[in-house]
């Protein structure tokens, strides 16, 4: 099956991608979106900070399905099916989704986020290691748990938080010697007397049966030690979701996608909003105004052909 009348085809319904597509569809442009969860990786965040209007905060589902509702109001069509390839024909984009699908359309824009990094090495056959303490935490609760966080950036605070409220105590794993997050973070990691923080603690494995047991890591002095733990949560960084993108586009080293202030890439036609690409600042507010600049230049790119 073949579908051809769109002006653009977006990938990602995070809040880059459904801005694209509410602005998209305010612009007059004939949009369809290709995801999975509404609202994208927010689901994971317990409290969206950092956002303006919202002084308590919000939690991400419920601002990742307004932003959903939103766009359907503005008559984006969304298939809620992940894209296997996104190809260009001479100068048609072409999305084949998980089904088997064909789309096609003269631009892309591109918001397909990041994926968290997992360890290095095969990865463990073993249960209890997670990466979104929002959706994974609760397991735990009522259980007298130590759970250990890896990481020292603000997502790792923000996971240390939420799992201390499940938890008996919370282990933030530093691998160097300081913690990576802004003054904010450290300050919330302070109001919870349950969470330890051990810098200059490298993760070298982990032990157990079919659940982790044991967390194995090497010391500051190069010691080894092992952890008795319940869960794991992984929050080491991030590469770029462009597996499915079938089109030599620029990148810097670590396989962002590189932009003008336009948000075009390398490649006429396609632009990267968000997470994706190569910028200074990976947050809510810079994904939303990345997915409205990028829309405009769609449509700017448009009225020149
Ligand atoms: C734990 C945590 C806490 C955070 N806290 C905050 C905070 O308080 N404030 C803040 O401003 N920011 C926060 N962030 C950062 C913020 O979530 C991101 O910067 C933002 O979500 C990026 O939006 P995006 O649309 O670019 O990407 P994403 O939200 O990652 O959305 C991309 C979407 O594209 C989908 N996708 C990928 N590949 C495909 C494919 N092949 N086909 C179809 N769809 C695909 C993904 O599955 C995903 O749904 C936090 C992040 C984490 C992990």
């Amino acid at each position: 099956m073949e579908e051809n009348d769109y002006d653009v085809l977006i990938v990602g319904t995070g809040p880059a991608g459904i801005t694209a597509a509410i602005y998209g569809q305010r612009l007059g442009l004939r949009t369809v979106v290709f995801g999975d969860l509404p609202g994208g990786i927010i689901y994971m965040i317990e409290n969206l900070a950092n956002f303006p209007g919202f002084l308590e905060g919000i939690s991400g589902t419920e601002f990742g399905v307004k932003l959903f509702q939103q766009a359907q109001m503005e008559g984006a069509m969304f298939t809620m099916v992940r894209l296997d390839r996104l190809e260009k024909d001479h100068v048609t984009f072409v999305a084949t989704d998980a089904n088997g699908h064909y789309y096609s359309a003269p631009c892309a824009v591109l918001a397909s986020g990041r994926v968290p990094r997992t360890m290095p090495g095969p990865p463990p056959e073993l249960k209890g290691i997670n990466f979104c303490s929002v959706c994974d935490g609760p397991m735990f609760r009522d259980k007298n748990a130590t759970l250990a966080v890896v990481g020292s950036n603000n997502a790792a605070a923000q996971h240390a938080v939420t799992l201390s409220r499940v938890a008996h105590k919370v282990l933030l794993i530093c691998r160097g010697q300081n913690l990576k997050m802004d003054v904010t973070h450290k300050n919330l990691l302070a109001k919870h007397n349950n969470i330890e923080t051990l810098i200059g603690t490298e993760v070298t494995g982990y032990e157990g049966l079919d659940m982790v047991e044991i967390l194995c890591v090497k010391t500051g002095d190069g010691k080894p030690d092992k952890i008795p733990v319940e869960g794991v949560f992984l929050s080491i960084g991030w590469t770029p979701g462009t597996q499915m993108l079938k089109i030599e586009a620029d990148k810097n080293h670590e396989g962002y996608l590189i932009t003008d202030e336009r948000l075009k890439t390398s490649v006429p036609g396609l632009f990267a909003a968000g997470d994706v690409r190569e910028k200074s600042l990976y947050q809510v507010l810079t994904a939303c105004s990345d997915g409205a600049i990028a829309a405009k230049a769609v449509s700017e790119y448009l009225a020149r052909q």
